[in-house]
């Protein structure tokens, strides 16, 4: 059985008193499940506050990207050690947002995803294709590329105990969702060119769906053979919509 996961990107919004009262609604209602985890991933400002709210529940939490670099004169940059040191679980890495606004490439990527394991955090790693290269077929080529850079850079074996993030970049906070049959597709390829490294690693590797889940569409996804569970942007921001879609997985 593969740990499934729902885990939220809270992206640049929220504010020390929201953040609270979302929170607090969140870790009244997640419950421990065996191979079931959830978690929240806020701005790095705010670790200091999921920390002090969410320690000794059943939520994790953690930060949505982290620097290419351990220390040195990297102004505005923050360490993954200095994200674990707030006590968090997760950071996510390679979402298209730094692909596409703030220019990761993929070994930019790859850079980053070492030093979230070796900060011995869970990486979240996103790879997912743009409308443009769905549309001129290319989506295999696209998200096997950016996996296999961090493969490259790193070997197969850096990806157990990861999370790998399916999100194509035209359903990321546009309303439209992929379908569960599309989405199934590429999680199973991706699987598929896992497997073709290191079978043991393919089978235990958690491929979670990321594009405009909400409560009503959670569980048709989550329903699918590959599909681990979700990376949760718009929708992790409300605490009965984040609710529903834990309690879909
Ligand atoms: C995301 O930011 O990773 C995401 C999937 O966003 P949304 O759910 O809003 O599409």
């Amino acid at each position: 059985m593969r740990n499934r996961f729902v885990i939220g990107n809270w992206k640049l919004n929220g504010g020390l008193a929201a953040n609270a009262v979302l929170l607090d609604a969140l870790k009244a209602k997640v419950l421990a499940a065996p191979g079931r985890y959830c978690g929240v991933c806020v701005p790095a400002p705010y670790l200091a506050q999921a920390q002090a709210l969410l320690a000794g529940t059943s939520l994790g939490w953690g930060s949505q990207d982290v620097s290419r670099f351990e220390t040195g004169a990297y102004t505005g940059d923050f360490s993954a050690g200095m994200v674990a040191e707030f006590g968090s679980k997760y950071a996510i890495v390679g979402h298209s947002e730094r692909r596409s606004l703030f220019g990761d490439t993929d070994a930019v990527v790859a850079q980053k995803y070492d030093q979230v394991r070796k900060a011995g955090l869970t990486p979240v790693l996103c790879v997912g294709e743009t409308l443009a290269e769905r549309e001129a077929g290319e989506t295999e080529s696209v998200v096997g590329r950016q996996l296999k850079a961090v493969v490259d850079a790193h070997g197969v074996a850096v990806l157990s105990g990861a999370v790998l993030a399916y999100e194509p970049v035209w359903a990321i906070g546009t309303g439209k969702t992929a379908t569960p049959e599309q989405a199934q597709q590429v999680h199973a390829y991706l699987r598929g060119l896992v497997a073709g490294w290191d079978q043991s690693v393919a089978k235990q590797l958690p491929i979670v769906y990321g594009g405009s889940v909400k409560k009503s569409n959670a569980a048709e996804l989550f329903a699918m053979a590959d599909i681990d569970g979700g990376l949760i942007g718009g929708a992790s921001l409300v605490a009965e919509e984040f609710l529903a879609i834990w309690a879909a997985l």
